[in-house]
């Protein structure tokens, strides 16, 4: 039995290090013709607020390959952060959402603030800043809607230069959010002298929040600490409706998640916003 064990391992690996090193080569390839060919889009995913109200949406890439059909970001992305792809597809992520925001109150919605994904990459760049107001005067969107995610591992070295940078973002009244909360083995206290506005927990705590007790206290010390240091809490990844009571039992600020809403094209977006906006028109 444990010969049987060890053979199919090494078949298993053999198979998935060969797939991995040649998908990863085809990947690329087909990655810099998606780039010159934008064979993107953006989805964006409401997040709603403790009165089911728009708080805001995320932008997240989609790439729909000629023959392959639809390739998951988690999947491509970070395949692009190791090959600097992930430099001309950030700047079309941004420059799209800044256009899309503005498509959207240009026809009659109201303006609501939009979360885009930052590389790391990205973040740390020189011209950073520069490309960001550029993009904001090119596209004409206000500032105060747009809001940035970083994940933990980018500020987790705390340098001054990452600091300015946020700071910076603060001045130009800038969101930002700390994504996938939690993963990254660091505490909140790092948190206290960053100018961030919102911890985004990461969903792998919310999946289990009504069955695991540890999940359960980890979620509630989050939301505590964070309220403590001023910073508004969302919880990714709410499927169901009991998980939302429960968060919303706990004090959370801001709920994303398919059991409320899926992430959409930008037309079905605005379907959307037009039908929230009703709904609480007639409630209230
Ligand atoms: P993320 O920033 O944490 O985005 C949230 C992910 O959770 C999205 O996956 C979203 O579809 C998914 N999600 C939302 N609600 C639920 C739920 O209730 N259940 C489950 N199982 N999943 C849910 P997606 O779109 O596949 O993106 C995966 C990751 O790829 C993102 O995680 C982000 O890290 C990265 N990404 C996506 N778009 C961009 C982008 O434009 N730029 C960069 N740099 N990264 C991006
Ligand atoms: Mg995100
Ligand atoms: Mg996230
Ligand atoms: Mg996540």
């Amino acid at each position: 039995k444990a010969k049987q064990q060890g053979r199919n391992a090494y078949e298993w690996y053999t198979h998935a290090f060969t797939d991995t090193v040649s998908e990863r080569m085809v990947l690329r390839n087909d990655l810099q013709e998606a780039i010159e060919r934008e064979e993107f889009e953006l989805y964006y995913q409401p997040l709603l607020n403790r009165f089911g109200q728009l708080a805001s949406v995320e932008a997240l890439i989609r790439w729909h390959h000629p023959t392959k059909g639809w390739i998951s970001p988690a999947r491509f992305i970070p395949l692009a952060e190791t090959t600097g792809q992930i430099m001309p597809i950030s700047e079309w992520v941004l420059n799209r959402a800044c256009l899309d925001m503005q498509t959207l109150i240009h026809q009659g919605s109201e303006p609501v603030r939009v979360a885009v994904n930052l590389s790391p990459l990205q973040f740390h760049r020189a011209n950073f800043l520069a490309t960001l107001r550029q993009t904001l005067l090119a596209t004409g969107l206000a500032p105060e809607l747009l809001s940035l995610e970083l994940t933990e591992g980018v500020l987790m070295n705390n340098t001054q230069a990452a600091i300015d940078t946020l700071q910076a973002l603060r001045d130009m009244r800038i969101g930002v959010s700390i994504d996938d909360f939690g993963t990254g083995f660091s505490s909140l206290s790092y948190l206290k002298d960053l100018p961030i506005s919102t911890v985004k927990i990461d969903r792998s705590f919310i999946h289990e929040i009504t069955h695991s007790r540890d999940d359960m206290a980890i979620v509630q010390g989050i939301i505590s600490m964070a309220h403590h240091l001023g910073l508004n809490v969302v919880a990714e990844g709410v499927e169901t409706e009991e998980q939302h009571r429960r968060l919303m039992d706990y004090q959370c600020d801001i709920f994303q998640g398919f059991g409320l809403a899926k992430p959409m094209p930008l037309n079905a977006l605005k379907v959307f916003m037009a039908s929230l906006a009703a709904t609480h028109e007639t409630t209230e």
